[in-house]
């Protein structure tokens, strides 16, 4: 820990020496990082089973090819984002010339959450390097095994006089944020988000808070169910439940309810078997902390499918419970975890309601034949981000910006909108004599 602001300030060195700067170096750490992913792809996968029981087919998709996906698309558009960008001028200002250019702000401090320790940590380190900054990256110590991957293969492929890995728990990260940045991108809960916030309040430093909540699905009258339970199962259960994006609950409107809770059940036996814990494909909780956590959740309404725990093996079978009242422990704080209610409404009118008495959520997803629907839901509602037909899904078009607002989060990134968060936009106008 004493070593922590040395760490810092060689960071700072290299990058008042400009090494970071040229769009040469920039191309080379993605490309490393790249080969990292690829080359290190087994190591990466044990570790994502270790900490998180994630089968190697989520855990490739959702952790290593979302980031190879995320630097190809950077590198095919690198150039194209940084160049300056010529701006009209006002009359009073002419003859002359505007244009934006993008500066690198210098160092950033990646802090990264457990859920998706790999995914988490790298693709905001993506936008860092992209945008030509040097990095501290910080990855969560309730993920410890992809922590120490991520200290061991980090230093080996990237340029370690701009890039530092420091493992740790609360000690070290108050240890960091106390030292000077230049950004910091935190992904986590929102308390530690208040913390990291007033931190970087003492530096004037600019925080990308990509935070958490309660998101939820409204499933109208006029859907295939069988094709929504399909979806909801998808984005609700993998990860057991543990993202940030997952469905958090469902608002069925008018008789829709019955019918889906029978379509999610029949899902779920298909999806993982009569027995979840047997399945190769089903997550386990990160702690028992979340474990007993979750477990107290259960009670919260009538179960009608899951509902069963094993404490030792972390385990929490997918479960989706009815007749939930709004004022439900489960209907308090964001799950996270593979507990699904499913809320009765009478109308769009009472699910708009019940959505916005609450806090912005990260997202809110909405399964509707309807474009009048839709374009209520979007007109009378606030979230980081819309899914019409399927939930999560948005998080991976890396032209979308993703983040949050409000209690959610503040702040975006994803592929231009990273190199817009780690860059300074400078104004230039220049007037000829
Ligand atoms: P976590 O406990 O792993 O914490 C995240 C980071 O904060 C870690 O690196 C940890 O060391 C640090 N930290 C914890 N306590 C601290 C303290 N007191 N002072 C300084 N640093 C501290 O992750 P978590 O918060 O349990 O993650 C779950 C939450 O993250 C959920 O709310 C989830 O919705 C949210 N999340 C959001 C996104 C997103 O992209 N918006 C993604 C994943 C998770």
């Amino acid at each position: 820990m004493s070593t922590i602001p040395d760490v810092v300030s060689r960071l700072r060195k290299t990058f008042s020496a400009g090494v970071t700067k040229p769009l040469e170096w920039r191309r080379n750490q993605l490309n490393a990082l790249k080969a990292m992913l690829t080359e290190q792809a087994d190591d990466f996968l044990a570790a994502l089973h270790t900490d998180l029981g994630k089968n190697a087919a989520e855990a490739r998709s959702a952790e290593l090819t979302f980031v190879v996906n995320e630097i190809d698309h950077t590198l095919a558009h690198l150039a194209e984002w940084v160049a300056p960008e010529p701006r009209p001028l006002p009359e009073t200002l002419r003859p002359g010339a505007g244009r934006v250019v993008r500066e690198p702000l210098g160092v950033a401090l990646v802090i990264g959450p457990w859920n998706y320790p790999l995914h988490l940590v790298l693709a905001p380190l993506v936008g860092v390097l992209a945008a030509g900054n040097a990095a501290v990256v910080k990855p969560s110590e309730l993920s410890p095994t992809v922590s120490a991957a991520i200290a061991r293969h980090l230093p080996s492929y990237l340029d370690t006089s701009a890039v530092a890995v420091v493992e740790g728990a609360i000690p070290e990260t108050t240890e960091l944020l106390a030292q000077r940045f230049d950004h910091i991108f935190y992904t986590g809960n929102g308390a530690v988000g208040r913390i990291v916030l007033t931190a970087a309040a003492k530096h004037l430093t600019p925080v990308t808070l990509e935070l958490g909540g309660k998101s939820p699905v409204v499933v109208d009258t006029d859907v295939d169910l069988r094709v929504v339970a399909e979806r909801i199962v998808w984005g609700k259960f993998m990860n057991a439940g543990q993202t940030c994006v997952a469905p958090d609950y469902v608002l069925a409107i008018g008789d829709t309810a019955e019918r889906l809770e029978t379509q999610l059940a029949d899902v779920l036996r298909e999806r993982f078997g009569d027995d979840p814990a047997q399945s190769p494909v089903y997550g386990r909780i990160v702690n028992t902390r979340h474990f007993d956590r979750l477990s107290g959740l259960l009670a919260g309404g009538r179960v009608v499918t899951g509902g069963q725990t094993d404490r030792d093996a972390k385990y929490i079978a997918p479960t989706v419970l009815a007749d939930v009242p709004p004022d439900s422990p489960v209907m308090g704080e964001e799950i996270f975890g593979p507990i699904l209610p499913v809320l009765r409404v009478a109308s769009l009118d009472e699910a708009l309601t019940f959505i916005t008495d609450r806090d912005k959520p990260l997202a809110l997803y909405a399964f509707t034949a309807s474009a009048e629907t839709k374009q209520r839901i979007l007109a009378e509602t606030s979230s980081g981000a819309v899914g019409f037909g399927i939930p999560v899904a948005h998080l991976t078009a890396p032209d979308l910006p993703f983040g949050g607002v409000g209690e959610s989060g503040m702040g975006r990134y994803h592929g231009k909108y990273s190199i817009d968060t780690f860059s300074n936009l400078k104004a230039v106008l220049d007037k000829p004599l």
